[in-house]
């Protein structure tokens, strides 16, 4: 609760019974807080109080001076969300006064702040896609064709830019066909961002290929121009060069694409954008997603936006869009019968998700916009702490901060650990992704670091977290995390 707000609760013993009753009915917290001139806290005054005070004989009119003494239950900063749910539960009570050292109250807490959980990210629907997928179930198209798929594809193309999007089942399964239609086969290389999810170079496994990873850039946390330059020039020495490169576009920001593409077209090598995470974002003015040959969107449950599941190619290609849909239905060729000539996959979006995928386009704006001020607004939560460097967003275009994510520059702090402890206090924050370079699976795999002596993703890895960051968070959640994790930082 902010200073304004608690302000409001406070009363003084010459109010009337009525004064305070309606007080309570304007504030909506439950609780009024009755303080002397010092403002030092006398006691708490609930709705029950009030109607034993009646009960017992007294007027509307007389004053709360007939109230009793009572102890108020309180608790002195500072005290994590835990400490207060445990006050709580001792006592029976559902809100409880904190007060300084002078016994002044600074803030209340309420049961529902400290007792439901927090997490990450959560979907956020708006008021459209009921109707999409209502439509969908009472003219049947349940089955995984329909007019929803054409229409969120169509919807889609035009809000990103794109000439064509072909909708699917998975950001995953994205990636996995745009590899193939760049004809990525067993023994080839492709170069991939290293700090990210690995559903980014698991595809390129899939495929009998081998990820050769590169490092980030300190301005916008994607690949670096650097590392891909000498992993290029460390191919042409070896005589290998990759069938592809994935771009990632971290955390809702677009990689530096420009100097990227001039690498890669240099050497005749398409880019693929893993744009997973920043469908909403922008690079120079253009839609992030549609600055590679291919780019690919995840719907997620978690991402900005969602279809529950689900994930989209985006290219201007026609020819490539329409190998997408024939690989995406197990490749069938046109013909009376089941006719195939190559392998595909069952990969196509289903027409009932597609609808949600239809509403949810529509708030796509609005969820940019409030994950941007969900992140702000951490910045100045976390004002007063000098240690705290968060994601950059570099001036090349617009982050849609799918995470807020920060970097606490103390070396004495073992990141993991608090992200245990946040856990037990039901918040879910994160730490970065684990680079994919020192992924145990990826053991044996070539990595080109910033630069020689810089491993980046290794050292932000070691550093970093992502607070919790959806669209439908409320200001009094944002501010249980900034207390909680100062809680923890102070507490060493
Ligand atoms: C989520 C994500 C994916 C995978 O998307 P799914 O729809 O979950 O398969 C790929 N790359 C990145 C960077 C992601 O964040």
């Amino acid at each position: 609760m902010n200073k304004e707000e608690l302000a409001t609760l406070f009363v003084r013993s010459s109010l009337s019974v009525r004064e305070s009753l309606a007080k309570l009915d304007i504030t909506g917290q439950g609780i009024l807080l009755l303080v002397d001139q010092e403002g030092k806290l006398l006691r708490s005054i609930t709705d029950g109080d009030l109607r034993r005070l009646i009960l017992s004989g007294c007027s509307l009119d007389h004053s709360l001076d007939h109230l009793p003494y009572k102890k108020a239950a309180v608790v002195s900063e500072p005290i994590c969300s835990r400490d207060i749910l445990q006050q709580m539960n001792k006592c029976g009570i559902n809100q409880l006064i904190i007060v300084d050292e002078n016994e002044k109250p600074i803030d209340v807490v309420h049961r529902k702040d400290v007792d439901t959980a927090i997490s990450l990210s959560l979907p956020h629907l708006g008021e459209e896609e009921q109707i999409f997928v209502s439509q969908a179930l009472s003219t049947n198209w349940v089955a995984p064709v329909g007019p929803n798929i054409d229409a969120f594809e169509e919807e889609l193309a035009d809000k990103v830019g794109a000439k064509h999007a072909v909708a699917l089942s998975s950001g995953t399964a994205a990636i996995h066909l745009a590899l193939r239609l760049l004809n990525v086969g067993e023994g080839d290389r492709v170069f991939c961002s290293s700090f990210t999810f690995i559903a980014s170079a698991n595809p390129i496994v899939y495929l009998g290929a081998e990820p050769v990873f590169i490092d980030s850039e300190p301005d916008s946390w994607n690949m670096s121009p650097a590392a891909l330059s000498k992993a290029f020039e460390e191919a042409v020495r070896v005589g290998k060069l990759p069938k592809a490169v994935i771009v990632v576009n971290l955390y809702g920001q677009s990689a530096d694409m420009d100097p990227l593409l001039t690498i890669a077209n240099r050497y005749q090598v398409p880019i693929v954008e893993d744009a997973a995470e920043s469908l909403g974002a922008t690079y120079k003015g253009r839609c992030s997603g549609t600055l590679g040959t291919l780019g690919i969107y995840s719907f997620n449950g978690n991402k900005i936006i969602t279809t529950s599941g689900g994930g989209a190619i985006v290219t201007d290609d026609e020819n490539m869009a329409r190998e997408a849909k024939y690989l995406s239905t197990q490749a069938r060729e046109p013909a009376g019968w089941y006719e195939h000539e190559k392998i595909g996959y069952n990969y196509r979006m289903s027409n009932v998700l597609a609808g949600i995928g239809r509403g949810q386009l529509k708030v796509l704006d609005s969820r940019v916009s409030a994950r941007r001020r969900v992140f702000s607004r951490y910045q100045q939560l976390f004002s007063d702490m000098p240690f705290f460097s968060w994601m950059p967003e570099a001036d090349f275009g617009t982050s849609t901060r799918w995470l807020s994510t920060v970097l606490i520059n103390d070396d004495t702090l073992d990141i993991f650990e608090l992200a245990e402890k946040m856990a037990r206090e039901n918040i879910e924050v994160r730490p970065l992704w684990k680079p994919l370079h020192k992924q145990p699976v990826f053991a044996g795999n070539q990595y080109f670091p910033h630069h020689p002596d810089q491993d980046m993703s290794a050292r932000w890895f070691a550093k970093g977290l992502c607070l919790p960051s959806g669209s439908n968070l409320s200001m009094v959640q944002q501010e249980r995390v900034a207390d909680v994790i100062k809680f923890f930082l102070k507490a060493g």
